[in-house]
C-alpha cells in the first residue's frame, strides 16, 4: 500500500530544508521550463522565435530504444502491449508506462489496436485509482521526445492539496522517491489485476 498523504508529508518535511523546501529539480534549467526569475520576481520567459521541429527520437523506427525485445521495467504484457516502471522510483507513488511492441505512433493505431488500447488504458486507471491511498491517475500521451507511442499513467497521492492537477508532473520531479517495498507491493497488485482481464504478469519474481 503506497504511503499516506501524512506519511508523505513527514517524510518529505523530514528531507526539506528548513524552509520546507526541496532543492529545484533539473527541469528547472531546460530550455522548455517557462518561467525564471527577473529583478527578483517569477516572470514567463519570453516567447522562443519559430523554428524547424527537431526530429523526434527513434523517427520512422530507426535507432528506436523503445524497440526492444527485453525492456527494462515490465511488469506485464500481452502479445501486441506492455506496461512497465520506469528505471528509478520517483516523486509521486506509482508511475507506469503503456507501450505497443511494435513500432507504432499514436496516430499509427489501427481500429483494432486503438479499440484495445482504450480498454487497457481504462483498466489501468480504474486499478490504479482502486489503491489504497492514490488520488487520481493522470494518463498522458505527449510523445514529443519518442515517435514510438509511450503512455504515461501518473498516480498521486490522495490528500496532498500541493500535489494536483498537471502540476502533478513536476512534483513527480521535486519530492524525493517513496520507499520501495509500498511501491513494488503496488506494482504487483496492479500487474496481477491487469492479468486477471488480459495478458499475463513479467519480471516482478525479485
Ligand atoms: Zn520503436
Amino acid at each position: 500500500m503506497a504511503e499516506s498523504a501524512e506519511q508523505v508529508h513527514a517524510r518529505v518535511m523530514a528531507a526539506a530544508d528548513e524552509g520546507g523546501r526541496m532543492p529545484l529539480p533539473s527541469v528547472a534549467e531546460w530550455d522548455v521550463f517557462p518561467w525564471e526569475v527577473v529583478d527578483g520576481a517569477m516572470a514567463a520567459k519570453p516567447l522562443a522565435a519559430p523554428a524547424p521541429e527537431k526530429p523526434r527520437m527513434g523517427e520512422d523506427g530507426v535507432d528506436c530504444t523503445i524497440c526492444t525485445p527485453e525492456p527494462a521495467g515490465l511488469i506485464w504484457t500481452n502479445d501486441r502491449w506492455r506496461l512497465k516502471h520506469l528505471a528509478e522510483r520517483s516523486g509521486l507513488p506509482l508511475v507506469v508506462m503503456l507501450e505497443p511492441w511494435e513500432h507504432l505512433d499514436f496516430d499509427d493505431l489501427d481500429d483494432a489496436m486503438a479499440a484495445e488500447y482504450g480498454r487497457l488504458a481504462v483498466r489501468i486507471a480504474r486499478i490504479v485509482e482502486g489503491l489504497p491511498n492514490i488520488g487520481r491517475c493522470h494518463v498522458m500521451r505527449v510523445g514529443d521526445g519518442a515517435e514510438h507511442l509511450h503512455v504515461w499513467f501518473m498516480a498521486r497521492t490522495a490528500g496532498l492539496p500541493s500535489v494536483l492537477g498537471s502540476f502533478a508532473v513536476d512534483w513527480d520531479d521535486i519530492l524525493p522517491a517513496g520507499p520501495e517495498e509500498p511501491w513494488r507491493e503496488d506494482l504487483v497488485a496492479l500487474a496481477t489485476a491487469l492479468a486477471s482481464y488480459d495478458g499475463r504478469v513479467v519480471g516482478l519474481d525479485d
